[in-house]
């Protein structure tokens, strides 16, 4: 089908605009997604594989929405997929579509968003979007669910299908697209969401899978699975798919493993590569540390680790210089599977199992490595992808083809039924007057994925969790089930239910804590990322004991929650540092974390602390002062002293020390000492600061 036939359901504008980008064809599934109704105003769920046009499909569509009034939400599992994907639908401003993206704070409304057709989201943005009832909600009349197949995820999956509940409660008429991974049950989502099923294997480029052993690959073909010869090891296997100008992409199981190979690496990948020094410096603009000078050392000669505990700037280096084919081979961690789109000719698992606590080494899914599979063949690059896993004898590689190249992706399985996923979503769903009675609140679950795929009744588990929640002072129930106001409070502060108790009772009984005790405070809530303990760690335990009272709590060491205490308090001790201006990579080398890590932890922690500050403010405890405080040099990394300095843009904590003790101590006392300031942090910096902030 020719997208110029497309003209009476999107404008001729947005023909051309496709055009433009150089789409003038519809991909079989695509043309069977139109022929199938995606113009009809039918739910639609979309089951493809990766690279298949998934999004294009969800574009038409939402343009066509657009185009009768209508808004749209578009949601993703990622921040950084959000971002991907709002620069993508930028394009359609050219025909008066306004695009708008929302991944800020959980209880902001982003009301601006009103003007927007297109809005791009994280699922848990959204849900706090309903939470906190921005006005333009209930104007949202499509929605697309990209990635619908983490409905599976234990972490995130919950709150998408309460999404779907909610705004379905909110706008009965809201039309739904699910964009989905290939999975063997797409038919259940289909049904559950009353949706036309489109569902295809095909692909822009054909993907070969196979297994890689000492000397030989077994390859699945057309024709079956054949014996071909290879070489040694993966080095060689890298070094053949260089030779022909193709990329790789090296899935392994840790970091340490990624990062090993992509140093081992980069002594075949330079001969291949162009000079990426420039790339290398980048890499270190904004953090020195030894992580950080590993990768350095690989990107100078094309090759490249990527995982979580990189800096945000690093990853997006990174992938961007392997789409533009400088940096060859990209040794990851799993999680890059899960997020943007980076393909490359030939992908190589190498990592085929992980290790789970209390289980030891498992076997990864299969669903998981076909998601990793599926990354194989460039789009106008390459005439076909290649999937390796390796293996280390014939036999191992016989059994690795028939659980994983020949088997069959598991089911996607709802999480919602867990408790805390429960207790979050019950709490919200009173809070938001959707459910008044044990029964409301049953019926409003009932619409869910879970309740689809479960039969048993969840009266029980909700009465249980209603009851809890009314102990705890969130919710009053006398014939009518309400929120109270602190109940009301905690569900837009989108924080687990027992961390707001946490926070509560903490504002209840305190009017004086240390700055350890609130940083170990947060710590003890569900919803703070803890550090793991190493064997080195025992240093944690003596520091513990040394702040042993100024703690809001000291398990007895005999306890079941002594290691687990030791584990908030490692955490509470790295913000300790990190507040009182440690050094980042001091802090890095004595928690054995990356800087990725730490920024993570320091952007959970001032989450937390700016709901603790709004419930110590809501009990009218002047607490809240100091943990707003707190909460500012959480952001920045700094001592009390330096938070006015810090509030500049362009000045971090380095630079803001350097100014301080050197009597800078505010914006005027720059202008002031304007030269003395130059000498110590630059003179384009300064000049930039003053032309930000003296308009
Ligand atoms: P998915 O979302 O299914 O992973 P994408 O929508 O990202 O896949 O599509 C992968 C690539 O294919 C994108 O670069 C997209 O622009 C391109 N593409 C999609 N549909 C077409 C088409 N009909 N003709 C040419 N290129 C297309």
């Amino acid at each position: 089908m020719q997208v110029d036939e497309l003209k009476e359901h999107i404008s001729s504008y947005a023909v051309e605009l496709l055009k433009e980008r150089g789409i003038s064809k519809l991909y079989p599934p695509q043309e069977e997604a139109v022929r199938r109704g995606l113009f009809s105003g039918r739910n639609m769920v979309i089951a493809i594989p990766t690279a298949s046009g998934k999004t294009l499909i969800a574009e038409l569509a939402m343009i066509h929405e657009v185009i009768r009034g209508g808004k749209c939400l578009y949601t993703v599992p990622l921040k950084a997929l959000a971002s991907e994907k709002y620069r993508e639908f930028r394009k359609w401003s050219d025909i008066g579509v306004e695009v708008g993206i929302s991944t800020g704070d959980y209880d902001s409304r982003d009301e601006w968003l009103g003007n927007a057709d297109i809005i791009v989201t994280t699922s848990e943005k959204a849900d706090s979007l309903v939470r906190n009832q921005a006005g333009w909600i209930r104007n949202i009349s499509m929605l697309v669910i990209d990635e619908a197949h983490l409905i599976d995820s234990a972490k995130r999956g919950a709150v998408i299908e309460v999404l779907v509940a909610k705004l379905r409660k909110i706008n009965p008429s809201l039309r739904i697209l699910a964009l989905s991974a290939t999975i063997p049950n797409a038919d259940e989502i289909a049904e559950w969401l009353n949706a036309e099923l489109v569902e295809s294997e095909w692909r822009p480029i054909p993907l070969y899978e196979g297994v890689f052993y000492p000397g030989k690959i077994l390859k699945l073909n057309e024709g079956g699975v054949i014996e071909v010869k290879a070489g040694r090891n993966v080095e060689s296997v890298v070094k053949e798919t260089l030779e022909e100008g193709g990329q790789v992409l090296i899935f392994e199981s840790t970091r340490r493993n990624a990062e090993s190979l992509a140093e081992k690496l980069s002594s075949v990948v330079r001969d291949y590569a162009e000079d990426c020094s420039d790339l290398a410096e980048e890499v270190l603009i904004e953090n020195e540390g030894e992580m950080s000078q590993r990768l350095a050392r690989c990107v100078r000669y094309g090759s490249a680790f990527h995982h979580a505990g990189l800096l945000n700037y690093q990853r997006e280096l990174i992938e961007r210089a392997f789409r533009e084919r400088r940096v060859k081979v990209i040794c990851a961690t799993p999680t890059l599977a899960a997020g943007v789109n980076l393909p490359a000719r030939r992908v190589i698992v190498k990592g085929i199992r992980r290790y789970e606590s209390g289980m030891g080494s498992v076997f990864i899914k299969v669903s998981e490595y076909k998601q990793m599979a599926g990354r194989a063949g460039r789009p106008g690059l390459d005439s076909y992808g290649e999937a390796l896993i390796v293996a280390k004898t014939r036999n191992e590689a016989v059994e690795m083809m028939e659980r994983f190249v020949l088997g069959e992706p598991e089911k996607v399985t709802s999480k919602l039924g867990s408790e805390n996923h429960l207790r979050f979503h019950t709490l919200s769903v009173i809070a938001e007057g959707i459910a008044n009675t044990l029964e409301g609140i049953e019926d409003f679950f009932s619409s869910t994925f879970f309740a689809y795929q479960n039969e048993f009744t969840m009266r029980w588990e909700i009465q249980r969790i209603v009851l809890q929640l009314e102990k705890w002072g969130f919710v009053r129930s006398d014939g009518t089930i309400v929120a109270t106001e602190i109940g009301d409070l905690i569900s837009r502060l989108y924080i687990d239910p027992l961390t707001g108790y946490i926070f509560k009772e903490a504002a209840r009984r305190f009017d004086n804590l240390t700055e350890m005790a609130l940083l170990h405070l947060i710590c003890r809530t569900p919803d703070m990322e803890l550090l793991y303990l190493r064997k080195s760690d025992e240093w944690v335990e003596e520091e513990a004991y040394a702040f042993r009272d100024e703690l809001t709590y000291f398990p007895s060491y005999y306890s079941s929650e002594y290691d687990w205490f030791l584990r908030e308090f490692k955490t509470a001790l790295c913000l300790h540092d990190w507040v009182n201006e440690r050094d980042e990579d001091v802090i890095c080398s004595k928690y054995g974390i990356a800087p990725g890590d730490l920024r993570r932890v320091v952007e959970t922690a001032e989450w937390l602390f700016h709901a603790l500050e709004r419930i110590m403010e809501h009990h009218g405890n002047g607490l809240s002062v100091e943990v707003g405080r707190l909460g500012e040099r959480i952001r920045h990394g700094v001592r009390e002293e330096l938070v006015e300095l810090v509030k500049l843009k362009w000045i971090g904590r380095k630079r803001a020390r350097k100014l301080y003790n050197a009597g800078i101590k505010s914006l005027d006392d720059l202008v002031e000492k304007r030269s003395v300031a130059e000498r110590l942090i630059g003179k384009r910096i300064v000049e930039r600061v003053l032309a930000e902030h003296r308009r």
